[in-house]
């Protein structure tokens, strides 16, 4: 349900060299698909992926890409999701923006006295510039709103520079409220069950908001911007909004972060052999080729975010390495890379940097020696379940 309108891709702020050699690895027939704010706050989601970098860098529409690996990206909508969650929207902003001032009064507990007006202004214009700028004065005219008077803007257009490029990014709404406080809207389709939400849905909810937040912090639209994102969602299994006001600093650290090395796309490229292009219209078993080029990180939570997921995840497969079962047991198994050093390690092999065990100080490995305590304790385990099954009855 958030709209992204075309907009120049990022690269156009890069050097002239870069420009050439990033419209190569797209396939200079291609125009470059324009990043959006779902792409920018996906990069957060997996800051360590080269890999996507690159690609979302060189505007190579991922899509396509998949769909030409034979790994075709999980995402879409079916028609019938899609009239569900524009009803809902339409649901959302029915009531002249009134009802979505009193989700948000309510989910922060705002304790400023009752609106006196709500306006919803028009922001209809030309294309993304146009509605940009129409944007901008509809914030002007809110700032400048008498007491007690609301504004919610529906579908406004906020751009964001990115890379020295202008990326123009469309949130379902943004409020004003009567002291200026610039409050992002995301209408989601997935439910709040019990005041509870899908965390990872959440979390690339608010990922996506913080790009806009920091859209809004651009020169062009100077303003307070609250510290949360106001997510509707339906309510348990109708079809009713219900809100909720969920805290973003810290996504909106981490894109800022994020953002600020993706200037870096020039070091990426320059690691990838002369004549190795992303060019969709080349042959899967040569694409696959060329994106097995790029380092990649992948965790599961690529398959909520990436295109390449499915691609990815099959690589990561065949490679048995340990990314596949999770960041979480990533991060307790060290520098065991791969299901084949795991095991080894924990069946008393020596394995790659660990010789028996030990890293390279000669301090016992604590993944090691926990993966051979675990082996131990399963062994046990079976020796005594195989012992009792064949002891008398
Ligand atoms: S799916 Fe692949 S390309 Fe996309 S973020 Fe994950 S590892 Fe990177």
């Amino acid at each position: 349900m958030t709209h992204v309108n075309p907009a120049p891709p990022r690269t156009a702020g890069a050097s002239a060299p870069l420009r050439q050699r990033l419209a190569e690895l797209r396939g200079a027939v291609h125009p470059p698909r324009p990043l959006d704010a779902r792409a920018l706050a996906a990069l957060t989601a997996n800051p360590g992926c080269r890999r996507r970098a690159l690609l979302d860098g060189a505007g190579v529409d991922k899509t396509a890409l998949a769909r030409a690996l034979g790994s075709p990206a999980p995402f879409g909508q079916s028609q019938f999701a899609f009239t569900r969650g524009h009803a809902f929207e339409s649901r959302v902003h029915a009531d002249g923006g009134a009802e979505l001032v009193r989700m948000l009064r309510a989910a922060t507990a705002d304790g400023s006295p009752e609106p006196l007006a709500v306006e919803v202004p028009d922001l209809t214009a030309d294309g993304p510039v146009g509605r940009a700028a129409r944007t901008t004065l509809a914030l002007e005219e809110a700032d400048a709103a008498g007491p007690g008077v609301w504004t919610v803007l529906v579908h406004p257009m906020l751009e964001l520079r990115v890379a020295d490029a202008p990326v123009h990014l469309e949130p379902d709404a943004l409020v004003v409220s009567p002291d200026g406080t610039r409050t992002v809207v995301e209408v989601k389709s997935f439910p709040i069950l019990d005041g509870a939400a899908d965390p990872a849905k959440v979390g690339a909810a608010v990922r996506q908001a913080a790009v806009y937040t920091l859209a809004l912090e651009e020169p062009a639209a100077p303003g307070r911007v609250a510290d949360v994102v106001l997510l509707v969602c339906p309510k348990d299994f109708s079809n009713l909004p219900t809100a909720a006001a969920v805290d973003l600093r810290r996504q909106r650290a981490a894109v800022r972060r994020q953002l600020t090395r993706l200037t870096r796309l020039a070091d990426i490229a320059a690691t990838l052999p002369p004549g190795v292009t992303f060019d969709v219209d080349l042959p899967g078993a040569e694409l696959a080729e060329a994106v097995a080029q790029v380092p990649a990180t992948y965790a599961p939570e690529c398959l909520a975010s990436c295109e390449l997921a499915f691609h990815c995840r099959a690589a990561a497969r065949e490679a048995g390495e340990v990314t596949v079962l999770g960041r979480a047991v990533r991060g307790e198994l060290g520098s065991l890379g791969t299901l084949a050093e795991v095991l080894s390690a924990a069946h008393g092999g020596s394995c790659a940097g660990h010789g028996e065990g030990h890293d390279t100080d000669g301090e016992e490995d604590p993944a090691v020696a926990a993966l051979r305590r675990a082996a131990g304790l399963r062994a046990e385990a079976l020796a005594a379940a195989r012992a009792q099954a064949g002891g008398p009855r």
